[in-house]
């Protein structure tokens, strides 16, 4: 069958939401080819006609996972990134859409929300710097490819995200792993939860059937820009696991803080006008209903 839309990364969480909006897609995981091996990623583009990559495949994890494991989140980013644009260009691909994220934006800047504009103005923050740096460096590359090979690529950078498929272990992202958390509290009868830092941290969070609903938009509006994606939800933690608590029926119980864990980045709440003068109708999924269908999924 002619499938002429790469989705990389189709069976991670952005991927599966996806597949519900875009039936048409060539869904790969990293057993159906592994983008760190360059005869893998030659035989993918060699055996089929793609006109268009949506590159979802990254290595990405929690903010322990990032601290303990700082090469992984480098190299594997590196190479996967760098082999797919080298062979999208060297197959001619029309239209590249590659998903980078909030957190390769600097620690701190001057102004917020974060511009687009702002991207090279300052380092990562410490606690996720080598996924931040490889991501950030797909933006200069994709730059590059444009300018010297008059392509149309583009890049989005989308906020934490959360949603029905993301993994509830040690590799979850802040929203999953405070549902679990919750979920865990309820079936042993606990009365309080402990989260990592001191809950003052801001975060800004989007189910990930959003971006996926965002990524079918570009496909069908053929857009070429590089823009931010990100709801209008930016909550302290505390903020967030207190709708957490009352989406999940459960707020009896108390929040708890163990400050000898990092807090993280204090900020990165991005910039959307770009997206919305993109597109103007968008409406994003409210968190506590997003929360509560996440819940509802879990099994006691
Ligand atoms: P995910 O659930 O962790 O899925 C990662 C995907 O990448 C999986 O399909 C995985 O395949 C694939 N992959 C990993 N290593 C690979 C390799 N060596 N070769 C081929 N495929 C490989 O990620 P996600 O949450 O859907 O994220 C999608 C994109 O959004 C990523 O680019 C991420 O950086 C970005 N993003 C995520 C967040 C977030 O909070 N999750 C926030 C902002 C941006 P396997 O299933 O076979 O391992």
């Amino acid at each position: 069958m002619n499938k002429p839309i790469l989705v990389t990364g189709g069976s991670g969480q952005v991927g599966k939401e996806l597949q519900h909006l875009l039936p048409n897609g060539y869904y790969i995981s990293s057993k159906d080819c592994n983008l760190t091996k360059e005869q893998e990623v030659d035989k993918l583009f060699k055996e089929n006609n793609f006109n268009t990559v949506i590159h979802l495949a990254a290595k990405v994890g929690g903010i322990l996972d990032n601290i303990n494991n700082p090469t992984d989140y480098y190299a594997d980013n590196v190479l996967m990134n760098t082999l797919i644009l080298n062979y999208s260009l060297k197959y001619n691909i029309k239209r590249f859409i590659g998903v980078l994220s909030t957190c390769i934006y600097p620690d701190t800047v001057d102004e917020y929300p974060l511009k687009e504009e702002v991207l090279h103005q300052g380092p990562p923050t410490r606690t996720n710097f080598s996924y931040g740096i490889a991501k950030r460096g797909m933006a200069v590359h994709i730059d590059a490819i444009n300018k010297q090979h008059n392509k149309q690529y583009c890049y989005i950078m989308p906020c934490n995200l959360y949603g029905i498929y993301d993994k509830f272990d040690e590799r979850s992202h802040f929203v999953s792993a405070l549902i679990n958390k919750i979920y865990q509290a309820k079936k042993n009868n606990a009365k309080e939860i402990t989260l990592f830092g001191t809950g003052t941290p801001f975060q800004q969070v989007m189910n990930a059937r959003d971006l996926a609903r965002i990524i079918r938009r570009m496909i069908d509006q053929d857009v070429t820009e590089s823009f931010n994606v990100a709801s209008p939800d930016n909550m302290s933690i505390n903020n967030i696991a207190e709708i957490a608590l009352e989406a999940c029926g459960c707020s009896y119980m108390t929040i708890k803080y163990d400050s000898t864990k990092p807090d993280g980045q204090y900020r990165k709440d991005a910039c959307t006008k770009k997206m919305h003068s993109i597109f103007p109708d968008f409406k994003f999924t409210n968190l506590r209903d997003g929360i509560k269908e996440v819940y509802d999924t879990l099994d006691f």
